[in-house]
């Protein structure tokens, strides 16, 4: 169905729902939301372009919403917070139908009901590609910052690395391959099921958007810390690994520099880590600042950017 034939007050009263939480006091329908706060709010946004960001020949219209909440999700979860409100903005291009947003909505529905968060406003508007923009509100005690860490930390992941890029190098090649890479590419998810656990223990987090190199860098960045990360150690995921061998490339790359995993990587003293190890896998540890960044291959010292695509040569 045509959206001219239900029109934008039409479309959006079918994608709303009712609210869950108590504190949202006025929701979608009038000029702006009111919300009843106490303590700090946590407010991330993150936006997504046809593409750039996702492509509506490879994911379905749900698959596209439930990763674009999953994202911004991911991003509450690397503080430490809840999230308790989305606002959803989108431009819709030409051809855009009311099945299409239905499904849409869908996706960021099934993470929204996940985490308990109300869809409380947006904005709709037209685009020559299709843009989606999310802003999540939510409530934070104790932030979990990239700048907490101290040397002598353990650096931790919650997960295996590198399969939303091995899903997209497969989609690139148009080969056929694991199906776990390509649903982790299309439907990667977040940790926000464990955020807080991780965030009671940690003393810096982040999550990966950009592949752990990168991460673990912005951390040694904010916190004035160095690092070693042990190549062997990073988690990866045996459709990774398969995906690896169907391109002939090496997966520990696409873990460091890939990213979209939307797993979190966390500094903890190394006391602590038994209150989480079940949890997260050792993958180095934070050093001086003047000892520098490393990834150690084979027992070989490498800068941990950059270097590792050239040693792979
Ligand atoms: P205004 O013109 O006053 O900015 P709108 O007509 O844009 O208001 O929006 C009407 C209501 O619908 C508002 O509550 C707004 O937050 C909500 N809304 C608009 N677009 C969306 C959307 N894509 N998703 C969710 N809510 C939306
Ligand atoms: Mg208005």
């Amino acid at each position: 169905m045509r959206i001219s034939e239900i029109g934008e007050f039409g479309l959006i009263e079918r994608l709303v729902r009712p609210p869950k939480r108590e504190s949202l006091i006025v929701g979608i329908g009038d000029d702006a939301a009111v919300m009843g706060m106490t303590g700090n709010a946590v407010l991330t946004t993150d936006m997504l372009v046809e593409g750039d960001h996702f492509r509506t020949e490879w994911s379905t219209p749900r698959q596209i919403g439930r990763k674009a909440m999953a994202s911004n999700v991911s991003d509450i979860a690397a503080m430490g917070g809840t999230p308790e409100f989305a606002f959803i903005s989108i431009a819709l291009r030409e051809g855009i139908e009311v099945e299409f947003m239905d499904d849409l909505y869908a996706g960021m529905h099934d993470v929204a009901d996940e985490y308990g968060i109300d869809i409380a406003g947006g904005d709709t508007t037209h685009g020559s590609v299709m843009v989606i923009n999310i802003v999540i509100v939510g409530s934070i005690e104790t932030p979990v910052l990239r700048s907490g860490a101290s040397p002598g930390e353990l650096i931790c992941v919650t997960g295996p690395l590198g399969g939303s890029k091995a899903g997209l190098e497969l989609l690139l090649a148009g080969k056929d391959g694991p199906t776990g890479a390509v649903a982790k590419h299309l439907d990667p998810g977040c940790r926000m099921d464990i955020s807080s656990d991780i965030a009671a223990v940690a003393n810096s987090m982040i999550d990966v958007s950009d592949g752990l190199a990168s991460e673990v860098n912005h951390i040694c960045d904010m916190s004035s810390v160095g690092a070693e990360v042990i190549a062997e150690w990073i988690p990866l995921s045996a459709s990774t690994r398969e995906a690896g061998e169907v391109l002939d490339q090496d997966p520990v790359g696409w873990a460091l520099n890939g990213g979209e995993d939307f797993e979190l990587v966390f500094t903890i003293h190394p006391d602590r880590l038994k209150e989480v190890e079940d949890r997260c896998t050792v993958v180095g540890r934070t050093l001086p600042s003047d000892e520098g960044r490393t990834l150690v291959v084979d027992g070989n010292r490498l800068p941990l950017t950059g270097g590792y695509d050239h040693f792979n040569e």
